[in-house]
């Protein structure tokens, strides 16, 4: 049965994927299962979207409701979800001015052309945009062209141009790229695949103090490290860095295809007006009425709070399993965004994981990823691990 199933999909899709082979058929809470009916305990969220797991009750009601009263309408008109979902989102993000679109790399792109247009609309000639090594932005021509990793560009230039690449945490060499035309600076605050590496606090309020000496933009990608993954509703608020621009996707949908970028009034009054960007499907009411309801269970769960404590407690049993497991060599992250680095072939480690009944992804070249649905207990935390030890020692 299973392999019928990938043979049927690997004969029609595209190969740009090296998939498990494990069909998924439905989860509940923080556990999935495929169609044979094994159980796995989930540390991958769908690659950090399914925050509040799997068949969250308040949350399929919000969608079936909107299913039966509007889907779509295109962005000629409002609508009730997407009046609600903008408010709060931009509340949540603490940004003036929110655009929803389909997927991060397009939040993205929608961030860069707002930072160019800004330069364009003050007629400052500035265009150039100063990224991290080791950063990911996603796959369309833009994001890419910012994206750190050269392996994800070089087939694809000439890319936008005018991008330069600066060492993450490394204040002088951002200083370094500065230039008169410099227009826009944009980072992750806790790079995720390339490695899940988070931003010193001194780093980021040196980059925020760079750009307002020298009027540049300050972009963050907030895709993978924001909507309370790491300990704070956007990971910037934990470090008191606020962004001119911000871009966000993954888990403000837990699972319907939503991202968005927001801004300030600042940059929002000198930067896209009608006529300047757009999107048929970008903040249909079905994946406003997602995001609200997203928003909305946040609050009246205390998501946040739960992934502070959950988190440190994560962030315990990594550090024990550091120092005690020989194939552990570090940790990194931060609230239930965390990484290990690993002596043992990472792709090795997570088959067996899944074996095991785990789900593991990894994050850059050696490092195993840990990005759970947020509503996670610590009792599944222990699970986890008890989990990942035996998926070591083989
Ligand atoms: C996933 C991700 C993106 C791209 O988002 P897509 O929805 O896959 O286009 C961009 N930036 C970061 C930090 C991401 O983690």
């Amino acid at each position: 049965m299973e392999n019928n199933y990938i043979k049927q999909a690997e004969e029609a899709l595209l190969h740009t994927y090296n998939r498990y082979q494990i069909v998924l058929e439905k989860g509940e809470g923080a556990y999935l299962y495929d169609i044979e009916g094994k159980k796995y305990l989930d540390f991958a969220a769908g690659i950090a979207v399914c925050s509040l797991g799997y068949g969250h009750p308040k949350y399929k009601e919000a969608l079936k409701t909107q299913i039966d009263s509007l889907m779509h309408t295109s962005n000629l008109f409002y609508s009730k979800p997407v009046a609600k979902a903008a408010h709060m989102l931009k509340e949540a993000a603490q940004m003036d001015r929110v655009f929803f679109t389909n997927s991060g790399t397009e939040a993205i792109e929608g961030a860069l052309k707002a930072a160019r247009k800004y330069a364009y609309t003050k007629g400052s000639g500035k265009y150039e945009f100063i990224a991290m090594n080791h950063s990911f932005h996603g796959r369309s021509m833009g994001a890419v062209a910012v994206t750190g990793n050269e392996h994800y560009r070089t087939p694809f230039e000439p890319l936008i141009g005018g991008v330069k690449f600066a060492e993450f945490n490394d204040l002088d060499s951002v200083k370094a790229l500065v230039t008169d035309k410099t227009c826009a600076i944009i980072l992750e605050p806790v790079q995720g695949e390339g490695g899940i590496y988070p931003a010193e606090e001194s780093f980021l309020k040196g980059v925020r103090e760079l750009c307002d000496e020298n009027d540049i933009l300050l972009i963050f990608d907030e895709i993978q490290c924001g909507m309370g993954r790491c300990g704070s509703m956007f990971a910037w608020q934990g470090y008191g860095v606020q962004p001119d621009i911000m871009a966000m996707a993954k888990a403000i949908g837990n699972g319907v295809p939503v991202g968005a970028f927001a801004m300030t009034e600042k940059v929002a009054a000198s930067s896209l007006a009608p006529g300047d960007h757009g999107t048929t499907y970008g903040g249909n009411p079905f994946v406003c009425a997602a995001v609200a309801e997203v928003l909305q269970i946040f609050e009246e769960e205390n998501i946040v709070e739960h992934v502070q404590q959950v988190g440190a407690y994560l962030e315990n049993r990594l550090e024990e399993l550091a120092k005690e497991n020989a194939f552990v060599s570090e940790r990194r992250g931060k609230g239930l965004m965390q990484g290990l680095v690993l002596k043992k072939p990472v792709g090795e480690v997570i088959v067996k994981a899944m074996q095991h009944g785990l789900i593991v992804i990894s994050a850059g070249g050696n490092v195993l990823r840990l990005v759970p649905p947020l509503i996670i207990t610590e009792a599944q935390v222990d699970e986890m691990i008890d989990k990942l030890k035996k998926a070591l020692a083989e």
